[in-house]
């Protein structure tokens, strides 16, 4: 059988930049707007995903078929447009009606300073995005087309940093659109929040969600021969500080063993499916030795994404973010708002799983333990033992409203944590913006749910062009949140998605 690897980088990538203009202006100065086009494209050099420049168009039948071309290539994930001159925007209507990808208007000028003593006419007619977008801009309104707009001179870090954080959340949109998640057993009995509309995914998201029953993940478990977890629990011993008793001839070197014929069950069964996201749930084991923990953070760590309890809506996000933030420091993981620290002044939200945090969350070297696991009445599991850095992070969940989905995000800073000696798992301590009290309350007001994605890697902003891009409904709780403003918001979202649906 093949086994897919799963790609994690956005190496292969590419964005297009098209510039359009049109015949008016004659050979000469459409020579002039080709080479100042290509020498914005080499300014935005060094980009994560590599922008490739395209020839100037001039008319409706080239924009049309540009659009059809990127959307057949796999590996064009979004184009980049400039209006360097006036492009009547007529002819933009069939190009951007085709248009399936991604659409970042760079508003953007090919110099810096006006060279105000010698500005002539023919300087105007070719340096004339600040009418000729506009133009682009009405077209785009009219016909509804989402898209990210960034202003400035490429030349601008902050205008580099717009464009980079919408190629990554390009690959993140990608990265759904491809994606095969894997169920194994159905969502924790009784629980809201986790349900979904499976089918309603995969027509907004690109998502495939389908499930398995767990004992044909138990039989490439039980393929595992070994050689094979002789050599993974060399890794783990080369990776982590493993507790003696997990060691071999310790005295339950066998759990440690039983930990590793999971993962290597779990990835075969991944790659040999071509799945990137996968879900367990700690009802439905069946002849599973272990809930599996520590197979599940470190495929998390890799790429990955996983919900646990059949959660596969966050187990999107987990993939998403992890696609996003490829390369980036940090990492992305399953979280869920665990108990709180309601002192005053100094609340904190401590966050964890029964097991399934990723160590890609931390930059120190987990522990690799086993302890007694209450639920799900099997043998005790085998997980990483740690405390995510502290620093800026993000948690978003996505909920299913019935008519939509609604993503909710908070901008949170995971901050030191106590020594928790008595809670051997992997977790996060932070603070919420703007407050604990009104993160809390706007959370609790928008439905959004206990399970999170928790990325350390990628900021709102990223996160914002994905919702944008998705056209799906996001309500981000930050530093300007106020309870009675979030409310607001969500009453005219509510009116807003609806009507936006058609009548
Ligand atoms: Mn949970």
């Amino acid at each position: 059988m093949t086994r897919t690897p799963l790609k994690n980088d956005l190496d292969g990538y590419e964005v297009w930049f098209v510039t359009g203009s049109q015949n008016l202006y004659g050979e000469e100065t459409l020579q002039q707007v080709a080479e100042q086009s290509q020498g914005v494209v080499a300014g935005l050099d060094g980009l994560p995903v590599k922008v490739v420049w395209k020839p100037v168009l001039k008319d409706s039948d080239s924009i049309r078929r540009m659009a059809l071309e990127v959307n057949g290539r796999d590996d064009v994930i979004g184009v980049i447009a400039w209006m360097h001159t006036f492009s009547p925007a007529k002819m933009w209507i069939a190009g951007l009606d085709a248009l399936q990808k991604p659409l970042l208007h760079l508003h953007t000028q090919a110099n810096v300073e006006l060279p105000w003593n010698d500005i002539d006419f023919d300087f105007m007619n070719l340096n004339q995005a600040a009418h000729g977008d506009r133009e682009f801009g009405y077209i785009q309104t009219r016909l509804g087309v989402a898209r990210k707009t960034v202003v400035g001179h490429v030349s601008n870090p902050a205008v580099r940093q717009q464009i980079e954080d919408w190629e990554r959340a390009a690959a993140g949109w990608t990265a759904a659109r491809t994606l095969k998640l894997a169920r194994f057993g159905d969502n924790m009995r009784f629980v809201a929040v986790t349900e979904g509309d499976k089918t309603e995914a995969e027509l907004r998201f690109g998502v495939q969600v389908n499930t398995w029953g767990v004992n044909e993940l138990v039989e490439a478990v039980e393929k595992a021969t070994d050689a094979e977890i002789d050599a993974l629990v060399q890794e783990y011993i080369d990776s982590y500080d493993v507790v003696d008793e997990l060691l071999p001839g310790g005295a339950r070197h066998q759990s440690l063993r039983d930990g590793a014929a999971i993962e290597l069950g779990l990835r075969s069964f991944l790659e040999e499916g071509g799945f990137g996201a996968f879900t367990t749930s700690f009802e439905d084991l069946g002849a599973l030795k272990q809930l599996p923990g520590l197979a599940v953070q470190r495929l998390m760590a890799e790429g990955y994404g996983f919900g646990a309890e059949g959660d596969w809506k966050t187990a999107i996000l987990v993939r998403v973010a992890n696609v996003m933030g490829a390369g980036l420091a940090g990492g992305a993981s399953l979280m869920e708002d665990y108990t709180y620290d309601l002192v005053p002044g100094n609340e904190r939200i401590l966050g964890a799983h029964m097991l399934e945090v990723s160590p890609s969350l931390t930059t120190s070297k987990p522990r690799l333990e086993i302890h007694e696991l209450g639920i799900g009445g099997k043998e005790d599991p085998v997980r990483l033992v740690f405390t995510a850095d502290p620093g800026p992070a993000l948690v978003v969940a996505l909920s299913d409203m019935r008519d939509r989905f609604r993503l909710t995000a908070n901008v949170v800073e995971n901050v030191e944590a106590p020594d928790l000696p008595k809670l051997p798992v992997g977790r996060a301590v932070w603070k919420p913006a703007p407050d604990f009290a009104t993160s809390a309350a706007c959370w609790l007001a928008a439905g959004a749910a206990h399970h999170t994605v928790m990325t350390t890697a990628v900021g709102i902003e990223v996160f914002r062009d994905f919702a944008e891009i998705a056209k799906t409904e996001l309500v981000v709780i930050d530093e300007d949140t106020t309870v009675r403003g979030f409310q607001s918001e969500l009453r005219w979202n509510q009116a807003y998605y609806r009507l936006a649906q058609g009548i």
